[in-house]
């Protein structure tokens, strides 16, 4: 199966790219190989956030910890798209659940994408988009072929802006304190978690805040 052919099937709001199990290092293998034993092909997709309400974060029942958003939906439609196409050929797939479940950090596997990296703000920076991207993970026993150059694009500046920015002073040049990051997110309202780091960034284009709304009595 060529890389082509999955991307026919997404929107122009997304891009995806494949990597090969063999690009995975030992740990992430035996994750992955968890969910499916003959796996081959690793599918990210990456959709680009471009309005603040697409990451207004809601209590309700999904398989992210019990909270979702429309990104989340709308990826997981997409990416059950894909699914359903490599089951169509008559291979198998499994979608993996977000990394507070699964173990697997989607942005690690997104590094060894053509997408972009992780940057000083610990954060994955798409080339254009910067941290605006939400990202899922598919995975099959088919092999994926592309044409696609494989090489990482620099995508951080090193402008210092997420460090300094940090309320609680989480990330550093070369370590994030993520217990430090979680208690903010977790005192912040559930519908909108902190996103400093994500709107200091230089890169992509930032969306519009949403700006409350006064309701009369
Ligand atoms: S999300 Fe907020 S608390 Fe966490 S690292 Fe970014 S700025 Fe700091
Ligand atoms: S704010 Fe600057 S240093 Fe931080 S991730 Fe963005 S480009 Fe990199």
């Amino acid at each position: 199966m060529n890389l082509t052919e999955i991307k026919e099937l997404i929107p122009k709001c997304c891009t995806v790219d494949k990597i090969d199990i063999n690009k995975c290092d030992k740990n992430e293998k035996r994750y992955l190989e968890e969910f499916l034993p003959s796996v081959k092909s690793i599918i990210v997709l990456g959709h680009h956030i471009k309005d603040s309400r697409e990451w207004i974060w809601t209590q309700m029942k999904s398989d992210r910890e019990n909270c979702t958003c429309i990104a989340d939906l709308h990826t997981k439609d997409i990416i059950k798209k894909i699914k359903n196409y490599i089951e169509w050929e008559g291979y198998n797939s499994k979608i993996i659940p977000y990394p507070g479940i699964s173990g697997i950090r989607f942005k690690k596997l997104a590094m060894k994408t053509t997408m972009g990296e992780i940057g000083d703000n610990f954060l994955f920076l798409h080339n254009e988009w910067g941290p605006w991207i939400h990202l899922r993970v598919l995975i099959t026993d088919i092999k994926i072929k592309s044409s696609q150059k494989t090489y990482i694009n620099e995508v951080c500046i090193h402008c210092g802006k997420c460090i300094k920015a940090c309320p609680v002073n989480a990330i550093n040049e070369n370590s994030f304190n993520s217990q430090r990051c979680k208690e903010r997110q977790e005192k912040s309202n559930i519908s909108h978690s902190c996103e400093i780091c994500a709107r200091i960034c230089p890169i992509g284009e930032t969306p519009k805040k949403i700006k409350s709304v006064k309701v009369d009595e």
